[in-house]
This record gives structure tokens, sequence and C-alpha cells, in this order.
């Protein structure tokens, strides 16, 4: 079987990181046909756009990506193409596991944890006016006059949708994704105490959800105690179930839990696309220097071997990861404690040692 797979390298960092993952998923000795596409600073100088339509195409096609980071140009007229994807494609659930590897420096051991990060809607949604503007001018008043209470003149106004079906399907991808990895308890995160029509919506699905999985245990915290709940327990959580703004704070938490951005995977995935993708971003001052840490891209390379149901080469590509950095001989400068190797020498360890 050869599975045909768009490969973005991205900008900044990404085409290390992305060429560092291909060596590595091609040492596994299953069969990849990489369908290469440009997106970001490159395309934005040939083409005129960060996310040429081919991208899209490609990946409608291949139903599979590895994406490097690219960069979100601050100020100019471009939107992140990262949130693009996401949405031109409905990859509606963020999949971002925070797992110790021994020998990444962190103040915790053996976290364990899954994040299950709805990435559709919530505050993300893009629904907000500015201040000044007539649009909340008019909403400020329309809203005055449905709920009898005064906003203040100066107000931007943001809009939270949280919906029933984008609040079911993601609580469903959690109890599935537990029931698929043996994970024994999802945790719907929330603050339904506070906002009581939207995260109560959440809540109330999430309950509802729950009662169809008797196999997985099921729970609720609020967002601010389930904050400190990770800081002082977070053996007791596993598989965490949240809406988008909630999602993507405690995801980051749980990657600085875990020693930090170089080694923390990511997924997103759609009801039959699926894009593997880390979740640190383009660190442009690093580019070109082959210097930065591949694990991240990597690891989400593992989920990918995952997605597609080729488990024993997720094991030992894992399992080669944690090996080198245990070692701590052939790794970047983040990991090392006295010399370091470059990025590509640690991909090739790491391939060498599958
Ligand atoms: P960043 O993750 O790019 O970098 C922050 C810092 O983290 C870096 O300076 C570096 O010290 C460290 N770091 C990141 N990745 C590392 C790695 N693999 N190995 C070692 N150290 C690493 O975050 P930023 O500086 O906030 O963002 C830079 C650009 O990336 C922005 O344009 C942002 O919009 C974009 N971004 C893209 C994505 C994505 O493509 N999914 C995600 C986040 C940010």
């Amino acid at each position: 079987m050869v599975y045909r797979v768009t490969l973005i390298p991205g900008d900044g960092i990404g085409p290390e990181v992305a060429q560092a993952t291909r060596t590595v998923l091609d040492a596994t000795g299953i069969e990849f046909d990489w369908v290469v596409q440009d997106a970001g600073d490159v395309t934005i100088a040939s083409q005129g756009t960060p996310l040429p339509d081919s991208v899209l195409d490609s990946i409608r096609e291949t139903k599979l990506a590895i994406k490097g980071p690219i960069t979100t140009p601050i100020g100019s007229g471009f939107r992140s193409v990262n949130v693009a994807i996401r949405k031109a494609l409905d990859l509606y659930a963020n999949l971002r596991p925070a797992r110790t590897v021994p020998g990444v420096k962190s103040i915790f051991d053996n976290i364990d944890l899954v994040i299950v990060r709805e990435n559709t809607e919530d505050l993300y949604a893009g629904i907000e006016f500015a201040a000044d503007s007539v649009e909340a001018a008019q909403a400020r008043d329309f809203l005055a006059t449905l709920s009898g209470k005064t906003i203040r003149a100066d107000s931007a106004i943001g809009v939270k949708p949280i919906s029933d079906t984008c609040s079911r399907r993601i609580v469903k991808f959690a109890f599935e994704y537990a029931r698929a990895n043996g994970r024994r308890k999802v945790t719907a995160v929330h603050k339904a105490n506070i906002m009581k029509f939207t995260d109560g919506l959440f809540l109330d699905v999430a309950r509802e959800v729950a009662a169809d999985y008797t196999d997985i245990e099921f729970e609720d915290r609020i967002v601010d105690n389930m904050c400190m709940q990770l800081m002082q327990k977070p053996e007791l959580y596993d598989v965490l179930v949240m809406p988008n703004l909630y999602g993507d704070i405690l995801s980051d938490l749980c990657a600085g839990m875990i020693g930090g951005l170089g080694v923390a995977p990511g997924a997103n995935i759609g009801t039959d696309v699926a894009v593997f993708e880390a979740i640190h971003g383009s660190a442009p001052k690093y580019a070109g220097q082959d210097k930065v840490n591949p694990v991240a891209l990597i690891l989400s390379g593992v989920m990918l071997l995952r997605h597609i149901g080729e488990q024993d080469a997720a094991e030992r590509v894992e399992k080669a990861v944690r090996h080198i950095i245990a070692a701590g001989k052939h790794v970047t400068y983040d990991l090392a404690k006295g010399d370091s190797v470059g990025t590509q020498a640690m991909a090739a360890a790491i391939a060498a040692a599958l």
C-alpha cells in the first residue's frame, strides 16, 4: 500500500522540520507518495497569495496532509493560512496530546493528557466589530433592546456562537478517540456557571453524548478549576474536551507541562480529511539555520501513522524519538545538556534508531 500525503513545507523553520519528518517517516518502510505543495511566504512572492487553491485541492484529494508552520504576516491584508485551511476543510477537531518525554526538562513528569479542542466556532468564529464602527453601534443598540442591559458606547463587540451540532460532534469525537486509544475518562471543560446558554449548551450536550458511552468515565470541570487541578493533580485527568478558546489556552498550558513547543504535536481532523502539524509556529529567527527541534512535527507524523492504522510504525517512531532524546547525544540545542546537533542530524539519528 502506498499512502499519498500532501506535504506542505510552510515557511520559516517549516521546510527544515518538514524535511526531517519526511526522512523519519520514509525510514519506517511504509511507502509514502509525497505531494509537495508550497504555501506561505514563498507563494506570496510567486503567486500573490499565501494559500493557493492548489494546496486545498491537493488536501481534498489525498485526504491527508503534514504541514510545517506558516507565518501570519502582521499588519498585511493576509489572514492566517492556518485558520483558513481549518475553515475551508471543516477540520473541526484539534487534537493535541501532551505526553512527558523523558530527558526533556520540565517541572512535571508522567504527564499523559489529550486535549480535544473544538476548532470552528466560539469566540474564534471571527464575528467581531471595532468599538468605533457603525456595526458595533447597531449591535450595541440591538443587544441592549434584547437584553435590557446597557453596553458602554465605547465597547467593541465579539460574538460567541456555540451550536448543538458542533458541540455534539466534538464531544463524540473525544469519546470515539478515547475508545479507540484505550483511554479511561473524558472530562468536559466549560464555564457554564457563568455562560449559562453557550457553555451551558456545550455541557448539556456533553452529558447527553456521554450517556451513549457507558464504557468510558465522564465528568466535567469549570475551566478555572481545571487549570488549578492540572497544576496540582494532573494524573487524575485523561482526555479533556472543550470549546475553542479554552482549548487553545489549555493546550499551550499542557505543552508547557511536557517541556514546551519543541516536542508538542497536533492534528486538525475533519470528517474525511486530516492535517497534521506541530503546535509551534515558524520561529523566523531560526529559519535556514538547521538548528530547531524537529520532534514536534515528527510526533505529529506519529499521529498520522496512527490515523491511517499503521500502529506498529507509529510505536517504532515514538520509541526511537524517546530513545534519542533520553540518550541526549544527537539532540538539538533546546534539548542538549552539552553539545548539540542540527535538525537534519537529529532526524537521521531517529531514523537510524527505528
Ligand atoms: P513560534 O512557535 O514560531 O516561536 C516561539 C519560540 O519558540 C521561538 O522563538 C523558539 O524559541 C521556540 N520554538 C518554536 N518552535 C521550536 C522548535 N521546533 N525547536 C526549538 N524551539 C522552538 O511562535 P511565534 O514567534 O509566536 O510565531 C511565529 C510565526 O508563526 C507567527 O507568524 C505566527 O503567526 C506563526 N504561527 C504559525 C502556526 C502554524 O503554522 N500552525 C502556529 C503558531 C504560530
